[in-house]
């Protein structure tokens, strides 16, 4: 099995080559076609599984496949529980778009706000971020979540341990209801399994 047998495009090809993978993992393997597919897709995938890049390499093809519009809003959420997680995916977004004319970039809590305000304001295809932050610049009107395509939670467990499902709430409440979703976690509690019910459309259910 390759990387270019699961349809990645020869931009993506190269920037996983420059990482030095060689065998997609079995995480990538599977859920890379199904995303590529457009389908919703419920992973169970702990870290270290190669999860990041089995999200984020589709994800960065489906963008670079369809329009750019002109304002570049946000066209992929990917949201996480933690800063760091957040500044650890967004790193791999950056990797993984080394060829491509893809923008992107992270925002979380407990930093000033402005250079993240200023960043967003220069269009912003793909967006990091951790909920908090996320609907606070929401509520001041500093970011507009109407033209999001790909939805992504990550660690979702640990969100909603976090207590992070009301404002995963109120975030898909300012979201257009067609896109598509991908939900990443390592258990399924009854509370997982509820937000997938809420959030996933027709999932495919996906293991690492
Ligand atoms: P993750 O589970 O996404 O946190 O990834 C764990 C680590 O595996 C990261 O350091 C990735 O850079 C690395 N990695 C991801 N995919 C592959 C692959 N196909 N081959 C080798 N290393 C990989």
């Amino acid at each position: 099995m390759s990387f270019k047998s699961l349809g990645l495009s020869d931009a993506l090809l190269k920037a996983v080559s420059k990482q030095g993978y060689t065998t997609p993992s079995p995480i990538q393997q599977k859920a890379i076609p199904l995303i590529l597919e457009g389908k919703d897709v419920l992973a169970s995938a702990q870290t270290g599984t190669g999860k990041t890049a089995g999200f984020t390499l589709p994800l960065l093809q489906l963008l670079s496949q369809g329009q750019t519009l002109r304002k570049r809003p946000v066209r992929a959420l990917v949201l996480t529980p933690t800063r760091e997680l957040a500044a650890q995916v967004y790193q791999n977004v950056k990797q993984y778009s080394t060829y491509l004319d893809i923008r992107s970039t992270v925002i979380f809590g407990g930093v000033n706000q402005n250079p993240q305000v200023a960043t967003l304001r220069n269009g912003v295809d793909v967006l990091v971020a951790t909920p908090g932050r996320l609907l606070d610049l929401h509520n001041q009107r500093l970011l507009s979540l109407a033209n999001i395509e790909i939805l992504v939670l990550d660690e979702a467990d640990r969100m909603l341990d976090m207590g992070f499902l009301r404002d995963i709430k109120k975030i898909m409440a300012v979201m257009p209801a067609k896109r598509q979703n991908l939900l990443f976690s390592a258990t399924f509690s009854k509370d997982i399994k509820a937000l997938a019910n809420d959030i996933l459309n027709h999932p495919v259910m996906v293991e690492a």
